[in-house]
């Protein structure tokens, strides 16, 4: 076909392939497709179209519009391209490209969803006029026909047309311009913040990624948001969280309200993927799960970066070489212990053998401190200081009354009583919760007049005792005092004694 139309930036292919009819004044459908494919038994597909390559020839090399470019830009493909696997990926772009009979949409997983493609054609009533102003003509945006949306990203809410897919018409390329707009979708918040998900998810260029991919990842998303029962998923907790999240009637519309049974999809999701899930139940959960910090996009990153050894067996291998008998004394050693604790706590704690592991036995060691990855959640014993002050005064009175009674004790200060305490540490750091042990510790401690008075008094019985003759320069130095430190009351008290 000559002059075959450019596709404007997330315009869908069909919309493409309708405005050429109109730019070439074609009004029968059947010899539309004659001169667009050069076969009339091409079906009109709005999400992932075939015959690509036929289409992507229309198009002068150096505009570099190949097949790859029309379908991650100009097709609905970014929304199951991450949630497939590679090979599978790679089958499916074969089959756009060329034929499909079908095959597409069965090996996207499009025709099991729970998730419904739009049985209409949908619309931004406000893009269409900007449309016009700016290009003279309407063409239609990839993201109103994606299944569940229900909001522009730009605007508010789309509209409903009079245009049934897959209808009567299978074989017409409807323009745009031709469409009835109906009234406008009634929305929702949720609906916004849906929206804005899959905005940004049709931006993702992704090959594809793994079912072990996505198995692992839950798994440690799931842990890293805390959503962990010791070692297992809390499946309970997960299910309440994405219902409050989105709200029952918004998942039940979508026909993704999870249920109660073991087969619900939000189970499987969290546990080994042997099959694909759709764009929409990664989206729910991953947002609910981290209350809107992780996008799908985050998610998406995440887990293409996962490696693992054998995407067929990964999962298995994952948990064989924990369980079987043949590990070194180390790896006992490191597998007891990490089973007590936690990676990064047995790792402070052991270093020695943490590096021994990590040189002979990396990837056993980085599988196995995954597993056991969440943190023990800490138990936030709570104290009873009322009963703690009581204790630690108790202690504290006794200490003193062995001190108090030594005339040899050393400067009784604060901190050193503080320190003939057991719980010092405790006293230190929580003095303001222990009043008693604070008024104690007020009354009993020294000031420095007292000490030098005991000092003194010591020296002087002392004296006294071994029958010594008062002298005040061998008194002030058995109580290891000098004029230059003595406080005033304590000069006061020596001219005292030496009056005796
Ligand atoms: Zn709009």
């Amino acid at each position: 076909m000559i002059g075959f139309p450019s596709p404007y930036p997330e315009e869908l292919l069909y919309s493409t392939i309708a405005r050429s009819g109109v730019h070439d004044g074609e009004t029968s459908p059947k010899q539309l497709l004659e001169k667009v494919f050069k076969n009339r038994k091409v079906i009109a597909t709005l999400d992932l179209p075939s015959h690509l390559q036929v289409l992507a020839n229309q198009y002068p090399k150096t505009l570099g519009m190949n097949v790859n470019v029309l379908i991650n830009r100009h097709t609905l493909w970014p929304i199951y391209a991450p949630f497939l696997p590679p090979e599978r990926n790679h089958e499916i772009i074969k089959w756009m490209s060329g034929r499909s009979k079908g095959a597409v949409h069965l090996a996207s997983g499009i025709i099991a969803s729970r998730v419904k493609t739009k049985g209409r054609l949908y619309v931004c009533a406000e893009c269409l006029k900007e449309q016009i102003i700016r290009y003279g003509e309407c063409f239609l945006s990839r993201h109103w026909q994606v299944p569940l949306i229900k909001t522009c990203p730009k605007h508010a809410s789309l509209s409903v047309t009079t245009i049934v897919i897959d209808g009567e018409h299978r074989h017409t390329y409807t323009a745009i311009g031709e469409v009835e707009v109906l009234d406008a979708l009634e929305i929702s918040s949720i609906d916004k913040l849906f929206s804005q998900q899959v905005a940004q998810l049709m931006q993702v260029k992704s090959k594809g990624i793994s079912s072990a991919q996505w198995t692992t990842f839950y798994k440690q998303f799931a842990s890293s948001q805390g959503y962990l029962d010791g070692r297992r998923i809390d499946h309970v907790r997960i299910h309440n969280t994405v219902i409050t999240f989105w709200g029952k009637c918004w998942l039940d519309n979508a026909g993704i309200l999870p249920s109660d049974t073991e087969t619900s999809w939000l189970k499987g999701l969290f546990r080994k993927h042997r099959k694909s899930f759709s764009f929409a139940e990664h989206i729910v959960a991953i947002v609910a799960i981290s209350n809107g910090a992780f996008t799908i996009c985050d998610a998406i990153e995440k887990a293409s970066n996962i490696t693992t050894s054998n995407e067929k067996s990964s999962y298995k291998k994952e948990l064989k070489p924990i369980i079987t008998n043949q590990l070194s004394q180390d790896q006992i050693e490191w597998k007891e212990k990490i089973e007590q604790s936690y990676p990064k706590a047995v790792r402070i704690k052991n270093k020695a053998l943490y590096a021994r592991l990590y040189r002979n036995n990396y990837d056993w060691l980085m599988q196995i401190n995954r597993l056991f990855h969440a943190e023990k959640i800490v138990v936030n014993k709570r104290v009873d200081w009322k009963q703690r002050d009581r204790k630690i005064a108790r202690e504290l009175y006794c200490v003193y009354g062995e001190l108090c009674e030594d005339l040899n004790a050393p400067h009784l200060s604060r901190t050193f009583l503080i320190h003939q305490l057991e719980q010092r540490g405790t006293v230190e750091k929580h003095l303001n919760r222990l009043p008693r042990c604070s008024t104690l510790l007020c009354f009993y401690s020294e000031s420095i007049t007292e000490y030098q008075s005991r000092r003194l008094t010591r020296a002087y019985l002392e004296m006294q005792k071994s029958g010594q003759e008062i002298k005040r320069w061998i008194l002030l130095r058995q109580a290891g005092l000098s004029d230059d430190r003595m406080t005033d009351i304590v000069a006061d008290l020596l001219k005292e004694m030496l009056s005796e």
